[in-house]
């Protein structure tokens, strides 16, 4: 094919223009997929700041990926032209280490973003190495999958590696594209869900999505009143908070687990962990057989992303409302 065209970050923190590039041949593992829907993830705004210090620019942002395919490379037998696919933040890893071969792909050191040092969905087309292209369940809409590739994959591996279950108590801090899928998923494995936001305005809509209880993080009363009450406490959030007050919000045993990354080490009190035999983890996305279980348990128990449509050419304003937190709750670009 001739050129790829979407819109790239030129420089950290600019707006982003629009670009074009040549992909020539596609590779013999690779399948090519015209893009329909393109989420925007909170990493993609991370990416564009170089908040994480690695950007390498121009490049085109963009790891939620709907689309068709249209050309399959020719050593690819599990997918066929036409079919609807999907692609989250992981677009690569070595195929034979030891985590590779546990199918935890994840965690391999020479793990590939979609859009890191390469461009990604922000576009009319991608080309992905099709170990990590994923088939979609029919039920799932185009615009509502989106957010799960890497939104819903990236809480639902941890709800489910720490073996959430109906006897347990999870909170869920952060109430946005990852936080609005968690209250979703942890509900559907049965849990006591609690909401905590700094959004007063998100408590309506956080009980809808299946929370139990809402407390507001900007009245400190709220969490302190909590301790000793949970099994399992997911951080969706890429800022600061009182990190000693959700430790000591865990019950016994209970675990801390962030998968958003505020941008400053913290400092965390160690005597409720020794006490309590707490622990404190992180969790990196999810396997492709778990983006697949993943999504046919989305089906099956009906998790569904709430979200905002913004054609692909409106991506600055879609860049901008999630910059703010207005967005409810995923923004999703559409071709
Ligand atoms: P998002 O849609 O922007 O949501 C983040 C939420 O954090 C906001 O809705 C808000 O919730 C809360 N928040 C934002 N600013 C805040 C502030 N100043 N103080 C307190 N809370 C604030 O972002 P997202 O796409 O869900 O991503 C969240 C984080 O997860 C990002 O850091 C992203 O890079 C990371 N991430 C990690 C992985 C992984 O594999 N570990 C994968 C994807 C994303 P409330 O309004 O409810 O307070
Ligand atoms: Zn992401």
């Amino acid at each position: 094919m001739g050129s790829i065209n979407g819109f790239a970050a030129h420089a950290a923190g600019a707006e982003l223009l629009p670009y074009k590039y040549s992909p020539g041949d596609l590779k013999a593992h690779e399948v090519e997929i015209q893009i329909t829907h393109c989420g925007v993830c909170h990493s993609d705004i991370h990416l564009i700041n170089n908040d994480w210090g690695f950007s390498e620019y121009p490049f085109i942002p963009g790891h939620e990926i709907v689309g068709s395919i249209s050309a399959v490379g020719a050593d690819v037998k599990s997918l066929t032209a036409g079919q609807r696919v999907g692609v989250g933040w992981q677009s690569g890893s070595c195929g034979w280490c030891e985590w590779c071969l546990q199918g935890k792909e994840n965690l391999c050191a020479k793990s590939q973003g979609t859009c890191v040092h390469r461009n990604g969905g922000y576009a009319n087309t991608v080309r992905v190495d099709a170990r990590f292209v994923i088939p979609l369940p029919a039920k799932l809409d185009s615009e509502n999958a989106a957010p799960l590739l890497c939104g819903g994959i990236t809480v639902y591996n941890p709800l489910r590696t720490h073996g959430v279950n109906p006897s347990s108590r999870v909170g869920v801090v952060g109430i946005g594209g990852l936080g609005h899928l968690a209250i979703q998923f942890a509900r559907a494995f049965g849990a006591d869900v609690t909401a905590f936001s700094t959004s007063a305005s998100k408590e309506a809509e956080a009980l809808e999505l299946g929370a139990h209880n809402f407390v507001n993080t900007r009245e400190t009363k709220g969490l302190k009143a909590l301790a000793g009450s949970f099994d399992f406490i997911l951080s969706t959030t890429n800022a600061d908070q009182d990190w000693s007050a959700y430790i000591i919000a865990l019950r016994p045993t209970g675990t801390l687990c962030f998968v958003g990354a505020p941008q400053k080490p913290a400092t965390l009190p160690i005597f409720p962990l020794i006490s309590g035999q707490k622990s404190i983890t992180g969790s990196p996305i999810g396997s492709p057989l778990l983006l697949r279980e993943m999504l046919d348990v989305a089906v099956r128990h009906g998790v569904h992303a709430k979200t905002e449509r913004f054609a692909m050419a409106k991506v600055n304003d879609a860049i901008t409302r999630v910059k703010k937190n207005q967005v409810r709750y995923r923004a999703v670009l559409a071709n």
